[in-house]
């Protein structure tokens, strides 16, 4: 099987396995608890916490570990909005992208349904780029916060982060952006972007599921979403996932070292399978940015065909990917990202996405892009039997 499906997850490395071994044995106190055994276990996420702020180049006291991206994003959107509007009620909108993951666009909206916030929703062009000048006009007195996503994960279009923070910094704005899909991929140094708040996902790095992060600077506030025994100096109750967090800590440690050197390959590669793909299928369309995308993503649309088809077709010939985004699949509705590009619905239920693990080869590549010819001619034949 050729695994293309590293946006939805990827398996736990080794190395993550091992470092999180004993905390799930031996050493399985819990980090409040006051003898040796909580004592090592409290260590073990100190630890984990410093490994991840190196990373992330802020400090320990600014990590919170959370369940995943999910939470991570909720805490971001959600926390720092209502924080801000409790030291000032004046405070009564929030900024996000219209092509952002669930986590943040639903964050937005509970904000929207439940307090009476009104969301700013930017626009992005046919290639999934946010404006600079665009956020510049949207931004008001009353804004409590921005939350533009670092890449997407059904195009993989990365969006220009350390303008858009300057911009919101300019303003007095706290920026968020959702990091789940660039983490192992892109530069993660918080202080670079410039941003307040970010998110990362454990799983999608090599890390088990049910771990992530946010980062949130220095004192800014942020309400917590889950009340309880004040872990995670009150940003989330909670006993902690010490095993998750060493094992994050640990991937993306890895992942960091890595990514110059498996960013420019994977790049070369995907570039070659964009290629041959656009070469050998006609009419097939690539989403996303040409040159500001993930290393890890090609997205494409191919008229004639549904994504769903293409997708069993393909996984019969042995290669797994996705026909849009993992959250949005089983449903009918056209993913609202490729309508936002400006893609007519129809063309919309034919996308499909690929994603890479670091660890893709070319051969594996050059077999995925004979599997995707076989597939899209087979499904294209059902669809119009004359025309083949
Ligand atoms: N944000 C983005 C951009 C994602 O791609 C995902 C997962 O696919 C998430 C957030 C949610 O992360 P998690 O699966 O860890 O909850």
């Amino acid at each position: 099987m050729i695994f293309l499906d590293a946006a939805a997850t990827t398996p736990v490395r080794r190395e993550a396995l091992e470092a999180m071994w004993p905390y799930l044995s031996g050493e399985f106190g819990n980090p409040s608890s006051h003898h040796t055994l909580g004592e090592a276990a409290a260590a073990a996420l100190a630890g984990a916490r410093a490994g991840v702020a190196k990373i992330l180049n802020c400090r320990a006291g600014e990590v919170t570990f959370t369940s995943g991206g999910t939470e991570a994003d909720n805490l971001a959107v959600k926390g720092i909005a209502l924080a801000r509007r409790l030291a000032d009620p004046s405070l009564n909108r929030v900024v996000i992208s219209a092509i952002e993951h669930p986590a943040v666009e639903e964050s937005a909206r509970y904000l929207e349904r439940v307090h009476g916030f009104i969301v700013d929703v930017l626009p992005v062009d046919g290639e999934g780029m946010v404006s600079v000048e665009g956020l510049s006009a949207v931004l008001r007195p009353d804004t409590a916060l921005v939350s533009i996503m670092y890449a997407n994960n059904e195009i993989g279009t990365v969006q220009p982060v350390s303008a858009l923070a300057a911009v919101a910094r300019k303003h007095g704005v706290p920026f968020h952006t959702d990091a789940v899909q660039a983490a192992g991929w892109l530069p993660l140094d918080v202080k670079a972007l410039g941003v307040d708040a970010l998110s990362m996902s454990g799983h999608k790095i090599g890390a088990p599921k049910g771990s992530g992060v946010l980062f949130t600077k220095g004192r800014l506030r942020v309400e917590p979403l889950v009340h309880g025994g004040g872990q995670e100096r009150g940003r989330r109750s909670g006993t902690e996932n010490v095993a998750g967090a060493v094992a994050l800590s640990t991937a993306l440690s890895l992942a960091s070292a890595e990514q110059p050197e498996q960013a420019a390959r994977v790049s070369g590669l995907r570039d070659q399978f964009i290629e041959r793909i656009r070469a050998g299928i006609a009419g097939a369309v690539v989403t996303g940015h040409r040159l500001q995308r993930l290393p890890s993503v090609a997205s494409f649309c191919f008229p004639g065909t549904s994504g769903e088809s293409v997708l069993l077709e393909l996984e019969r010939l042995g290669v797994v990917c996705s026909s849009g985004s993992a959250c949005a699949a089983g449903s009918d509705t056209p993913s609202p990202v490729l309508v936002a590009l400006g893609i007519a619905p129809e063309t919309a239920q034919t996308a499909v996405r690929f994603s890479f693990t670091s660890t893709v080869t070319g051969s594996e590549l050059d077999q995925a892009a004979d599997a995707v010819e076989t597939a899209v001619g087979r499904v294209r034949n059902l669809a119009s039997p004359q025309a083949g």
